[in-house]
Parts: C-alpha cells; structure tokens; sequence
C-alpha cells in the first residue's frame, strides 16, 4: 500500500527525513513510534501531499506520490490530479481539524461530494451509519464546538472513512484529548483495525500499539531506527536508542 524509498525532507538546513524506506503491506496496522521532532508527522504529511518531498519516491497504492512517470521523465501532477490522489487517503490530525462552520453530518459529507462527485443521496445515508459506527449518531446536526474532544475526534475518523480510503493515516490521534476520553477513540481506532483498511498510526500509547499493530516502527532524528512485530520492537528493542525511548514513555 505504502513504498517509499529515499525520502528525505529539509526545512532550510534542517534534515527532517533523512533517507526513509519504508513497505507498509494493504490491510496491515502500522504504529510509529518516536521522540517529538523525529519526523513522524512530517513523514505522514509527504505521504498525504501537505508536505513535498525534496528527495526520493512514495507510492501509494502503486501511484507515484505527486508525479507522473511520462517515458524516462518524471512530470509534476496538477492541483487536480493531486487532490484526486488526495481523495483516497484518510487524515486523522492531532486536533480533529473539523470544519467549525459546518455541521458534524455536513463534515463527513464534505470530501466525498465535492472532490469525489458522489451524490448526495448516496453519502448521506452512509454518513450516517458511520456516526452510528462511531458512537454519535445523535451529534449529526451539531457544530463541532459542541462535541467534546474524543466525539470530534470519532467525528474525524468517520469524515475519513467516509471517502471509502484504502489507507487511514492517525496523527497522535488522542494527545489532545482529556485522559479520560482517549479510550473511546482507541476503542473505534482498534474496531478499524481488523476492517482491512490499511492503518498507519503514529501514536504515544504504546499498550494501544502493541496490541494492535502488526508492525511498529521507532523513529529517531530523521531515519527510521528499527522495526518489526510489536512483539520485538517494544519488548525486545535491537537498538539502543529505541531501548531508552520505550522504557521512558511505558
Ligand atoms: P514529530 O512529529 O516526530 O514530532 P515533526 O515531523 O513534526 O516531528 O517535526 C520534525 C522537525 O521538523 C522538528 O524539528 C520540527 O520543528 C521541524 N518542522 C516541522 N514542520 C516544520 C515547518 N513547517 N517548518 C520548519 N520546521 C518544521
Ligand atoms: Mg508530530
């Protein structure tokens, strides 16, 4: 679903990516664990186009991440062409990011109606039974602000779903959430996680990750340090870099 190779990423001298290869299976739970200001999320950003890569290839889903291949050549994609890769990829950010003048039903049908031209009468009744699957079938015709953290942020994993993505990208999904709200949105989180939607999560819960990932990868300045079964990387770290991160956040 995911292969990228070579990634790097600067802003003015700073090396923010530093030569990532990564091969992230369709269907499979990825978590990505790592110190603040190691990359993770500039890392899901270039995959999901907020960010430009400087260096290197992704493909997703076997399309060239901003790029057309034409011969030998490598030609940029048109803002068109980029929303339509877009489209296909799911977004959970860190604050919910919902659209605060809309309400929560008009949030989740946003995206689908106008940058994928479906109708109307086919997403409402979708939209709907996503809210349903998400605990806040009664929040439909509220605004946002309403909603406490983890209702906005169950809100956002159903605006993503809605899109019908085959790849869900979480960026710290409950770090701004109240401790006692950040179950509810793991628990739909790890719902999500055996529906064969392909899932990257870059997350700070790593109980949460080793229990629903198949993969776990740490991060450190830039590169991707080791990975492999949770089983191996967050109880039986190679490196002692990731050795030091997981007994300080466990
Ligand atoms: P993480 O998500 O692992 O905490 P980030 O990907 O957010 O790390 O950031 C990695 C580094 O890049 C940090 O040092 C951060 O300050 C820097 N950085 C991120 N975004 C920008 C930006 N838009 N402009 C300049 N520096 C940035
Ligand atoms: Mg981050």
């Amino acid at each position: 679903m995911i292969d990228a190779r070579g990634v790097h990423k600067s802003y003015g001298d700073h090396d923010v990516l530093r030569g990532i290869d990564l091969q992230i299976k369709p269907g499979s739970v990825t978590a990505i664990l790592g110190p603040s200001g190691s990359g993770k999320s500039t890392l899901l950003r270039v995959i999901n186009h907020l960010e430009k890569l400087d260096r290197g290839t992704i493909r997703v889903d076997g399309d060239l991440i901003g790029y057309r291949r034409k011969g030998q050549r490598l030609h940029e994609l048109s803002e068109r062409e980029i929303l339509h890769q877009r489209s296909k990829i799911g977004f959970v950010f860190q604050n919910f990011n919902l659209f605060g003048h809309l309400t929560v039903l008009d949030n989740i049908i946003e995206a689908p109606i106008s940058a994928q031209r479906r109708r109307r009468k086919e997403v409402e009744p979708l939209a709907r039974d996503l809210l349903k699957r998400v605990g806040v079938a009664d929040k439909a015709n509220e605004y946002p602000r309403r909603l406490s953290g983890g209702q906005q942020q169950r809100v956002a994993i159903a605006r993503a779903l809605a899109i019908k993505p085959q790849l869900i990208l979480f960026d710290e999904p409950t770090s701004a959430l109240d401790p006692e709200l950040v179950g509810e949105v793991l628990d739909v989180i790890a719902e999500l996680s055996t529906s064969g939607v392909t899932l990257v999560i870059v997350t700070h819960e790593i109980g949460f990750a080793r229990r629903i990932s198949d993969t776990v990868i740490f991060m450190d300045q830039g590169q991707i340090i080791e990975g492999g079964p949770p089983d191996q990387v967050i109880d039986n770290p190679e490196h002692p870099r990731t050795r030091s991160f997981i007994s300080k956040v466990l």
